[in-house]
């Protein structure tokens, strides 16, 4: 009994303390990444989709989206942290700054583009480059992913959520978008339909666009410590239109590279 006992109670941890690193460590929650994996599956030119049905095995890009996430959790995979990112200064831009030797998310999605164009790349680093792609350029538009330092991308900056204690980077991981109470695919119905966006095949233009609306965003929350229903509300149609441009730039990319 008293095994037993210890057992449950470990499980409990386990349990608690991976659903903490769980939410800490998603981007865009699951939801928002699902979204843009399957609007962009949605997109894809027909021969298109079946050379990336094919590397990811079947599975569906809404499902592969969330790999890079999930793989944080194992220590063998700690060293791609930094690829989901990169923080700077507010008055600098990406071209001015010195890089991370560790790599960053502009770096990453220039090499998944480079690795799933090059015809002597093997099967496994295509894979590999794919699921980073289909990942990453969901990041790229949340614009907390180009955040300060000193907050760490807006980690540090305690604040509530509709009253619920939290941080600016979750509330745009995660809370706007959960406050829709919609799935995945009903986001997705509803974006689908969304009108064609001009978006660029070149990730310096995807950071510099985030870089611009992360200005705004801390400017915003300079004097605030709560995040209300006017917020959310005035955040939402920003947050879907970013969703849909990042599902049409994650389809135009592919339908570039494998065309
Ligand atoms: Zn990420």
């Amino acid at each position: 009994m008293k095994n037993f006992n210890s057992y449950f109670l470990f499980l409990i941890i386990l349990f608690f303390s991976s659903f903490n690193s769980f939410n800490n460590s998603i981007v865009w929650g699951s939801i928002g990444h699902k979204v843009v994996g399957e609007i962009a599956e949605r997109k894809l030119n027909p021969n298109v989709r079946l050379v990336v049905n094919d590397l990811l095995g079947g599975e569906s890009m809404a499902s592969a989206s969330t790999w890079a996430d999930e793989i944080k959790s194992d220590p063998l995979y700690k060293k791609y942290s930094p690829w989901h990112y990169v923080n700077m200064p507010l008055d600098k831009e990406y071209t001015d700054i010195k890089k991370n030797p560790n790599g960053d998310i502009v770096i990453t999605l220039k090499e998944c583009i480079r690795v799933l164009k090059n015809p002597e790349s093997n099967r496994d680093s295509k894979i590999f480059y794919l699921k980073f792609l289909i990942h990453l350029v969901g990041d790229i538009y949340q614009p907390l992913h180009t955040g300060k330092f000193e907050d760490r991308g807006g980690n540090d900056i305690k604040l509530s959520f509709l009253g619920q204690p939290t941080n600016f980077h979750i509330v745009w991981d995660i809370h706007i978008i959960e406050s829709l109470n919609m799935d995945y695919i009903q986001l997705t119905d509803e974006l689908i339909n969304m009108k064609e966006v001009y978006f660029s095949l070149d990730p310096d233009n995807w950071v510099y666009e985030t870089h611009q609306d992360v200005k705004t965003l801390y400017a915003e929350i300079e004097n605030i410590n709560e995040i209300d229903n006017n917020y959310i509300n005035n955040k939402i149609p920003f947050i879907k239109r970013k969703l849909f441009k990042a599902g049409s730039t994650l389809a135009g990319v592919l339908n570039d590279i494998f065309s």
